[in-house]
Parts: structure tokens; sequence; C-alpha cells
């Protein structure tokens, strides 16, 4: 990786400060995702973080699943998540690691806190848990049941764990302070009897520890030194401090918050997304306009192009809502520099060249990209019959308009300058074909005693390898919109977020591997779809993001 230079932030600073002191010799992060979902565009913000500082300060990132919630957890998600952040070019350290390797550490932990009189079994329902907790105003009331004596706490948690009592019907709850002002500090609980097959478990356990007791054991396990996660585990880190501090851990780690990325017009909320895939608004979690890793690269977004993204946005604690132009920004930067360029027409509009001859075909050599001749050349072939873009012909063109009209002349890219001579009408008075002349004099020359400004991209009719573009805009019309208190997210689904259209391209990109990326020249950035690739069919192209068009107008 030859990235730009990390932008300095607050947790940079901390672990600057603890290398400095001696605290650490070396660093540890993780990137903990639950497997309940695809990762989204804010998972890769915590990504580029977690991994990136590894890499910066010579430290190792782990990649854990926090897989505590069986019912929504799946072999699928996990494994397209090592493949997200492999895309994006990171390594993890050593094995993949999973919360549930620590179920076993984790039971004993918790036997240890009953011990020393900090947690106890519970058997109030969910209903009058909530109401003894109290709320923000009102502290909390003690269950009847907190005063169990560890004996008892011991013996019916052995028994939960042992499979005699149905779901739900008791829980583990550390003993903790009902009259905190902090409401995760009111006895949460730690274990849950459930009785779901678990992807790596199986039907071993019947209770499974909760995400606040899992985490922060997993982290000093591991010998994390900096946990990071996103704002809304602020108030949960007392608890974190507390699990580590009642028990004998080897190391304790520092839990660090910072904001968690929003993005204009789409929503980054697993739950959310899965909901778009289920009830069919996208094709799918890797549908190119969800803003998942898996998406975005199948959209044609770059791995160099998102890590970019997320050293732009920065990290701290205070909003991160940006707009999608910075990432389209990203995205294009990249694809500058890196992607040969082709011609492709979306929109054909037929030209016959009158006085070409008829059944000839000559040949042009072509760059595939104007600052860099090593990325070669092809022939651009010609023949009587061309593609142009249906609007770069207008009968009744504005002033200043520099493209083809009756009677005016453009450059074909890479080609010869042409005159319209006179246009074709179906019965509806639409036009269906011009008829326009070369001057055969203006091949890599300018035209003797004029200037012709307009340039327009064409492929030859003969040559030119039928193609499907999809065309994407929003996948929201609102900025926010999760934001609405009384609408749902899904009345603002944009419902023109996908254009199909069957156009032409150079033939030159019929060999080209899925997820292959061009600049289609005036068009856009497109990469071959990563799965709809069948020989004998119409090879599709997903357009990753438009051009600012400088070169015509
Ligand atoms: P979601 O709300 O989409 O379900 P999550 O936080 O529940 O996300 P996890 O799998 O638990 O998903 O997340 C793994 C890591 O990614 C966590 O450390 C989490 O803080 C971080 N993360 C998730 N969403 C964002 C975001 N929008 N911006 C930055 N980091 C995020
Ligand atoms: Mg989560």
């Amino acid at each position: 990786m030859s990235d730009p230079a990390p932008v300095q932030h607050f947790i940079r600073s901390i672990i600057e400060a603890d290398l400095a002191s001696g605290k650490h010799a070396a660093i540890t992060t993780r990137f903990p995702p639950e497997p309940n979902g695809y990762l989204h565009i804010g998972h890769a913000k915590s990504i580029c973080l977690n991994f990136g500082l590894a890499v910066d300060y010579q430290g190792a990132c782990n990649l854990r699943f926090d897989d505590t919630n069986p019912e929504k957890e799946t072999e699928e998600y996990a494994s397209a998540i090592q493949e997200d952040v492999r895309w994006l070019g990171f390594n993890w350290h050593g094995e993949v690691r999973w919360a549930s390797d620590y179920f076993p550490a984790l039971y004993d932990y918790a036997e240890q806190l009953i011990g020393k009189g900090l947690a106890y079994v519970d058997d109030l329902t969910p209903e009058e848990m909530r109401e003894y907790r109290g709320t923000l105003t009102q502290p909390g009331r003690a269950s009847p049941h907190r005063a169990r004596t560890t004996e008892d706490n011991l013996d019916l948690f052995r028994r939960m764990k042992a499979g005699e009592f149905p779901d739900g019907s008791r829980t583990l709850r550390a003993k903790i302070d009902m009259a905190s002002p902090n409401i995760n500090l009111r006895d949460p609980v730690i274990y849950r009897i459930k009785r779901a097959h678990h992807i790596r478990t199986g039907d071993t356990w019947c209770i499974y520890p909760m995400y606040d007791y899992t985490h922060c054991i997993s982290d000093a396990l591991e010998n994390i030194t900096h946990s990071l996660c996103t704002l809304e585990f602020e108030d949960h880190r007392p608890l974190y401090d507390w699990v580590l501090d009642q028990l004998s851990v080897p190391s304790h780690p520092r839990q660090i918050e910072f904001s968690r990325l929003e993005l204009h017009y789409t929503v980054t909320s697993k739950r959310k997304l899965n909901q778009l895939v289920t009830q069919g608004f996208v094709s799918g979690w890797d549908d190119p306009r969800m803003p998942t890793i898996h998406g975005m690269r199948r959209r044609g977004y770059t791995p160099a192009g998102i890590r970019e993204f997320a050293r732009r946005i920065g990290i701290s604690k205070s909003d991160n809502v940006i707009d999608m132009g910075v990432l389209e920004g990203c995205i294009r930067e990249d694809l500058e520099t890196k992607v040969p360029r082709v011609m492709a027409v979306l929109n054909p509009l037929k030209v016959t060249l009158s006085n070409y001859q008829e059944g000839v075909t000559a040949s042009r050599a072509a760059g595939f990209h104007p600052n860099h001749p090593e990325f070669g050349e092809r022939d651009v072939p010609i023949s009587r019959e061309i593609w142009i873009e249906q609007d770069d012909f207008s009968e009744n063109p504005p002033a200043g308009w520099q493209r083809l009209t009756i009677g005016g002349e453009a450059r074909l890219r890479y080609s010869y300058v042409i005159k319209c001579d006179e246009v074709v009408k179906d019965t509806e008075g639409r036009v269906i074909e011009l008829r326009c002349s070369i001057d055969h004099e203006t091949l890599g020359k300018n035209p003797v005693g004029r200037k012709v400004k307009g340039v327009i991209h064409w492929v030859s009719k003969a040559h030119a390898l039928p193609i499907e573009a999809r065309l994407y805009d929003r996948l929201f019309l609102d900025a926010e919109p999760d934001s609405h208190k009384d609408r749902d997210f899904l009345e603002f689904l944009n419902p023109e977020s996908l254009t199909v259209v069957n156009g032409w391209a150079e033939a030159c990109v019929a060999q080209a591997a899925p997820e292959t990326r061009y600049q289609f020249e005036r068009l856009g950035y497109f990469c071959a779809d990563r799965y709809d690739h069948q020989p004998g069919e119409r090879m599709a192209f997903n357009r990753t993001v438009t051009l600012k068009d400088s070169w015509s107008k």
C-alpha cells in the first residue's frame, strides 16, 4: 500500500503518548464485527482506522467476530466480512478470532463473579426487569432475587447452563448499582438462556453471554491495547472497566470512542440494509446501489479510493455526516490515473458517412490513457456507419453549441471532422439517422480555414460490441432518510435509482475480465459486472461514477 500520509487525530495522539511513555511497547487493535449482515461504508471507516493504526505503528490488528447472537449470525456473513477486509487491503494478525472461542473462559469468569458476590441469577421477566430498572430521572429498584446467596446463585447458574430452565426464564446479572445515574450499571444482564444453534459452537450452549460482558473480556484475553468503538458505547465504558476491574484478566485495554460515519442519501445500519434486501428493494447485499463494501466493489469503487475517503473524513468525536460527493470524488480521483479510456455509446444514433466507401474499414491507433503511454494502445476502426450519442446532435441547438447540428461540424474523437448534411426522421418526426460527410484532410490535422471545437465519441457500427450499461442514481431521495420520526426510511426510496440501457462499446473491451474498470470517455467510469458475465450474453457494465466532463460541451 502506498497511501498518502495519515491525518493526525486524537486516537493517534493517545497511541503516540502510550508508546513514548512506555505504557505499551507495541499496540494491538481489533475490528469486531458481528456476522449478522454485510459490512457497509461505516464499517470501512472502522476497518481503515483499526487496521491502518496497526500498519502505521507496526502493531497488530485482530479480526474478531462478535458472535454472541446466534439466531442472526451466519457463515455467509462471516466469510463475506473476511473477503471485504482483505479486499480493502488489510490483513489481520494470526487466525480469525471468534468471541465464541472464549465461551468457556467467559463462563468461568462468570462463576468467579458469582463467587465474589458480584453476580446473581434473576427470575424477573423482561417486562419486570424494565420496570425495576427505573428511568433517567428515577433510580432503579433491587430485584427480589438480588439477595440470593452465592451457593444458590452458583447452583442456579450451573443449572441454567445444563439446560434445566426454559428460554428467557432466568438471567445472570452483574451486581453493580441499581441507583447509578448510568443505566448501563444498573445490574446489567450478562447471560441469558437461549436455545439457538450457533454457527461455531452448534448446540453446545443454551446460555449466551451478552455483548458488553463478552467484548471487554475478549479484548483483555487478546491483549488489545486500544479498543476503539463508536460513540454510542461511551456510556458503556464504565461497565467495560467494571468487569475487567473485578476479574484477574491478562490486560485492561483502554476503550476509546469516535463518531460514526453517516453518509447522505443512504443508510448505514445493517438492520435497515437487511430490510432493503429481504423486501426486494435491491437485488441483494451486493447490489451496486448499496453502501455495502460488496455493493461498492461490484459498482467499481476501488479499495484505494475507499481508504482515501476514510483518511479524508478523519476521526473525531464530533458528528461525521458526509456528503456522497466526497466519497465519489475519492473514487473518481483514484480511477482517473489508473484505468484505460475507451469509447462507448449508450443512447445510439446512427450516422452514415456518405462519402466513406462502403465495405471499407480503416483504423487508427489510440492510446488508452493520455498521460500514461505505458497503458498501451488499441486500433479504433472506422467504417461507413457509426453510432454517436443522441444528445450530441441537436436540430435547434442553444447558443454556443459545439456538437453536431444541421450544417455543423464536429470531430470524431481520434478521427475525422464530419459535417452533418441531412437528418432522417421517422413518421413521428424523431431523428433516427444523420447523413454526414467526412473532411478527408482532417485526420490528425486541424481543418483548413476554420476551427472545429467540438469533439464527440463514437463507435463503428460494424465493429462495436453490444453492452448493457447500468446507470445509478442515489438510492434515496432524502439526504437523511432515517432521520424522520413519523416516516419510514423506505418511503424515501428513489424509484429511479437504476436505469438500464443497451449500448455499444469498442470491441477491445470484449476481453475484459469481471471487475475490469474503464473510463468510457465523456460518460463516466464503468466496471465490468462481477457476476453477469456469461459468454454469448451482452456484457454488463456498472457505472461506478460519472465524470466531470471537461473536454467538450
Ligand atoms: P450496524 O449499526 O450497522 O448494525 P454495528 O455497529 O452493529 O453496525 P458491528 O458489526 O457491531 O456493527 O460493527 C463492527 C465495528 O464497526 C464496531 O466497532 C462499530 O463501532 C463499527 N461501526 C459500525 N458502524 C459504523 C459507522 N457507521 N461508522 C464507524 N464505525 C462503525
Ligand atoms: Mg453491533
